[in-house]
């Protein structure tokens, strides 16, 4: 599920797994801890600056964990499928399988991820008043009870795809009802706050001269910025293809062009993929039954020295193994159904009658001549 991840194992059925990028910051963090931070301010021996500060990092990073924990079981709670919790160079990500149904829903799971924050930047600070005064500990819990405290008031900035911007995108979508149009306006704050991050990463940088930090900074203002624009594309491609259903894009079964099953692959390819450009064929017998499928995918699977021997009958999909769908299917759904089941094509049918197909080419060719008609 997690991809270019090191799986860590499970918590709860989510899959926790950490990407290449994170070691990085565990390297940055520990460095400036045991070599910077806690030399400046205490007198303790070499050995215990490293020690403290790699136990330091390790529990800022299971604080970042237990943030997504955070939104994770309140989405689990509130019957949102979660697949994975990734950490990486900004942090951690969950992922959800689905977007929220409802605004108090979306602010349950966006406001959960902070309170677990804040609820750790107190415990932690009350450990470092309870610490015996200057000790590794108290550093320790110190440190960790300010980060905690400032990733929540971080991730409540109200822009999207922060926690705040989704409470924000949440606020709206209660009271103007158009989920679209908080999306909207979410990411502009989202990508307006980026902005001003990058700009005071420059600022960090050519005024003051601190021109890590400033690199940071304008890492991070890329980074929402593309998460904020991506997200807003997103969703307005699923609205669009809400608006319409898998009957309006059928190719019907009259206009396929059917195959028998005994045609050997290396036919297929010369006397029809190479000469029509179809990639999807209908495998039909010779007293008119449907058998199945096979698709230029199905070809492109087998090795191409065995073209001339295989036929098509041995190497398409069966009837029965073919995802199918009704012709009132918006599309949205049938593009996450065809993601979901790994395939490129589905059959449209009503009442147990078949009445055509729909492949992932012509969902995309769909979308590329609306946005060249600008509709
Ligand atoms: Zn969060």
């Amino acid at each position: 599920m997690i991809r270019n991840a090191l799986r860590l194992g499970k918590i709860g059925g989510i899959e926790i797994g950490l990407d290449w990028s994170w070691f990085v910051v565990f390297v940055l963090v520990t460095w400036t801890l045991s070599a910077h931070l806690f030399p400046m301010e205490y007198r303790w021996s070499p050995g215990v600056y490293w020690l403290t500060g790699l136990l330091t990092s390790l529990l800022f990073f299971a604080s970042v964990l237990a943030h997504e924990l955070g939104h994770s079981v309140v989405a689990l709670r509130t019957g949102l499928p979660v697949r994975s919790i990734t950490l990486f160079l900004f942090g951690g990500v969950a992922q959800i399988a689905r977007e929220p149904s409802r605004p108090s829903q979306e602010f349950l799971i966006a406001i959960a991820g902070p309170l677990v924050s804040v609820a750790l930047g107190a415990l932690f600070g009350l450990l470092a008043l309870a610490a015996p005064f200057h000790s590794p500990l108290a550093a320790l819990a110190g440190w960790l009870s300010r980060i905690n405290f400032l990733l929540a008031l971080f991730n409540l900035l109200p822009g999207f795809p922060m926690d705040g911007g989704r409470v924000l995108r949440a606020a709206l979508w209660g009271s103007t009802g158009d989920l679209l149009k908080a999306t909207r306006i979410a990411s502009w704050t989202g990508r307006g706050i980026a902005y001003l991050i990058m700009l005071a990463g420059v600022g960090l940088a050519f005024l003051l001269g601190d021109w890590l930090s400033g690199l940071w900074f304008v890492l991070i203002g890329l980074f929402l910025e593309n998460a904020a624009s991506t997200s807003y594309q997103q969703l307005a491609l699923r609205e669009s293809l809400h608006r319409h259903r898998a009957g309006e894009l059928l190719r019907p079964v009259q206009d396929l062009l059917a195959v028998p099953p005994e045609l050997p692959l290396e036919e297929l390819v010369h006397r029809y993929i190479l000469r029509t450009g179809r990639r999807c064929y209908p495998v039909v017998d010779a007293s008119g039954r449907l058998l199945g499928i096979v698709t230029l995918h199905h070809v492109k699977e087998i090795p191409r020295g065995v073209w001339a021997s295989r036929t098509v009958g041995e190497t398409m999909t069966p009837l029965e193994q073919v995802v199918r769908v009704r012709s009132d299917t918006p599309l949205d759904a049938l593009l996450e159904q065809m993601s979901v089941d790994g395939v490129n094509q589905v059959l449209v049918v009503e009442d147990g009658r078949l009445l055509g197909l729909v492949s992932r080419d012509q969902l995309v060719e769909f979308l590329r001549t609306r946005a060249e008609l600008g509709i």
